[in-house]
């Protein structure tokens, strides 16, 4: 597994913004939308192309295109919806799937609620979008299931991580699975329970409201 931390002033400066408690909820939206298409510019660093030939105005030229079959994009639920138009903006042809993901507040396991995946993920590039990588139960199982339907290649994309989820998704892939993490910053630590300090709070809550 691959982490990387993207290191950038204007990253730094929105997730400061999106982690202040006074920030508002629409404001909170469009910092995430901001900061995943910051994030995705890195992310995709290794999209597979193909070699397409053009016309331009002046000659033939040889440029790329995304490969066939496209990106498979998966936002996790709730959270990971707030991901989804940053995502999307930068990778306008990539199929969504959707994971609904919950975790239990005591044991903090985490158990599939929904499931909008294709069956077949052979030869696919998939981008998990989940906010905050807490325990790292949810994207585990996450990236599980995407190696289950035939994924060769899982890209996570987390606003915040904690130091204990990265190890405890590394602990479960081993270092040299095609997964790679990338992440806005990393935190101290997880707190009694499993929120990340000193983190953004609920980031469902901080999109969407208190359900
Ligand atoms: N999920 C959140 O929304 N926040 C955390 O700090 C941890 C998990």
């Amino acid at each position: 597994m691959q982490l990387h931390v993207v290191d950038h002033p204007l990253v730094a400066h929105k997730l400061t913004l999106l982690r202040d408690e006074s920030t508002d909820s629409p404001t909170f939206r469009r910092l995430a939308d901001e900061l995943v298409t910051l994030l995705a510019y890195e992310a995709t660093r290794d999209v597979r192309v193909e070699p397409r030939e053009i016309r331009t105005p002046v000659a033939p030229a040889v440029g790329v295109r995304l490969s066939h079959p496209s990106p498979l994009v998966v936002p996790i639920l709730r959270a990971g919806l707030g991901m989804l138009d940053g995502m999307t903006r930068l990778l306008p042809t990539a199929e969504v799937g959707f994971l609904g993901m919950v975790r239990d507040e005591h044991t903090l396991q985490a158990t599939t609620y929904a499931n909008r995946m294709p069956d077949d993920l052979s030869g696919r590039q998939v981008y998990m979008l989940d906010p905050m990588l807490a325990t790292g139960g949810t994207l585990a199982a996450a990236i599980r299931f995407a190696f289950e339907r035939g994924a060769d290649d899982v890209t996570a994309i987390c606003l915040l991580a904690a130091p204990e989820g990265i190890e405890a998704v590394r602990a479960v892939f081993g270092a040299d699975a095609p997964v790679r993490v990338v992440v806005a910053g990393v935190d101290e630590r997880l707190n009694e329970v499993g929120y990340i300090v000193p983190g953004l709070g609920d980031a469902g809550d901080r999109l969407y409201g208190v359900v």
